[in-house]
């Protein structure tokens, strides 16, 4: 069966916001080819499935979808790509029906190696990845109408125990910055505002001589930029100047950080090699709170590490708790076949773990709602983004979640725009605002 006539295309993520940016790049490159994208579960001709390996469970996740795309499908063309195609190619190509897999190296390549028929044997394009510098030949569909990631950097060199991120997507490399300015411009011009840095260490961002720091100053730099926020960054990364940055009225960057703690307890941050002792992290933290004023930070928290205890656990909740942190995302500790975590022998329980997992949420809820009240009675600048049927939905520059009601705004379209808006009303996970002015 020749995909070349038909040109309906079909593409899914699995996994991070790096992965997703890269998904929109390959969408719009199959746009350009003359492709028809249809969403994932309806009648494609191709299909693209870009996957991540970053625990067992994610793998069998992967496995499910490829198999699910392939009953719905039989006779697309079905090409895997990404971390779980590096990773477990062998395992993939088990799966009847798949055409091509690729790893990361060749990934953003993919449409070079589609073929015209399906493939008996699946072809399996799987090379180490280079540590050279990248640049990107295209520019991708926004996330959504107002903020797009933009991908800086990929890959990391940090190996911490219960990662598979360094082998699946390799060691640090960072995107030429000219290269990657000319993807910023092209976005704003699309009619972006906000630009969210994306990789897998932006931190270690290095290209030449060029650091983060010269990367977000000529990102401020172009015309028409209102927004630039971090995505996650590791401790021990950041450079300070970045305060600076945060508290200039001119500069775009946005006071919000997002820096992964994984465990309050020094003993297990060491035996997830990771590069920080608490103090250092809360010092940073405290710092940066001191230093901004209005500064949003969240962060990830792994629970059930091999060999967390009770009471190592109620030591993270208790730093989680009692120091300026405003959310976090908490992650069950997921076994990865190739880890040194995962050939531990005192893996904690699975019931324990979620157990765990469930209680920090709850913690984390209430440190978000707690962070949101500072905030009532405030009025505060926000970008609108596209309208749900009775609101407008927006987040204010340090990432409180508001919405306005629609019968309070009338018919005036608030798409893509700023204004100012007091914040009313707690809800569960957002905060109830009125509109004040529009700024553009
Ligand atoms: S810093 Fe650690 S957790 Fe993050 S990608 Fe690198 S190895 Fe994985």
């Amino acid at each position: 069966m020749g995909v070349a006539s038909k040109k309906r295309a079909s593409l899914h993520t699995l996994g991070c916001r790096l992965n997703q940016s890269e998904t929109l790049l390959i969408q719009q490159s199959l746009k350009e080819k003359g492709y028809e994208i249809v969403p994932f579960g309806e009648k494609a001709d191709l299909g693209i499935i870009n996957t991540c390996t970053v625990t067992n469970l994610a793998d069998s996740k992967c496995r499910q979808t490829i198999r699910q795309f392939i009953r719905t499908n039989p006779e697309a063309y079905t090409a895997v790509v990404g971390c779980y195609s590096q990773m477990g190619a062998k395992e993939i190509s088990e799966i009847g029906g798949v055409d091509l897999i690729i790893g990361n190296q060749q990934k953003m390549d993919v449409l070079d190696f589609i073929g015209q028929e399906k493939n008996e044997r699946p072809l399996i394009v799987r090379e180490r990845i280079s540590n050279e510098d990248f640049s990107v030949n295209f520019v991708g569909d926004s996330l959504v109408g107002q903020r797009a990631n933009l991908k800086i950097q990929d890959g990391c060199s940090f190996i911490c125990s219960f990662c598979i991120i360094p082998f699946a997507r390799g060691a640090s490399r960072s995107r030429d910055l000219e290269n990657l300015v000319d993807e910023a411009k092209a976005k704003v011009n699309q009619g972006i505002r906000e630009l969210v840095i994306t990789g897998v260490n932006i931190g270690t961002y290095q290209s030449g001589a060029d650091d983060l720091l010269v990367v977000l100053d000529r990102l401020n730099g172009i015309e028409g930029i209102d927004r630039i926020r971090i995505s996650s960054i590791e401790p021990t990364t950041i450079p300070q100047e970045l305060f600076a940055f945060m508290n200039d009225p001119n500069h775009a960057l946005l006071p919000f950080f997002h820096i992964p703690l994984q465990s309050g307890c020094d003993k297990i941050l060491r035996e997830m090699r990771r590069r920080y002792t608490i103090q250092e992290y809360l010092e940073f933290l405290h710092l940066a709170h001191a230093s901004v004023p209005d500064l949003y930070v969240g962060s990830d928290i792994m629970v059930g590490f091999p060999g967390e205890t009770e009471e190592e656990f109620l030591e993270t909740c208790n730093v989680f708790l009692d120091n300026p942190f405003d959310f976090c995302h908490v992650f069950s500790y997921s076994e990865r076949k190739g880890t040194v975590a995962a050939r531990r022998d005192d893996q904690v329980p699975i019931e324990e773990r979620q157990r765990r997992s469930a209680y920090l949420r709850r913690l984390s809820s209430k440190k978000r709602h707690d962070f949101y009240s500072e905030y009532l009675g405030k009025t505060v600048r926000v970008l609108f983004e596209n309208p749900k049927p009775d609101i407008w939905p927006a987040y204010t520059d340090n990432y409180i979640r508001v919405i306005v009601s629609k019968d309070q705004v009338g018919e005036e379209n608030l798409a893509n725009r700023c204004g100012l808006v007091r914040l009313n009303r707690l809800a569960a996970d957002f905060v109830e605002g009125e509109l004040v002015e529009m700024l553009d």
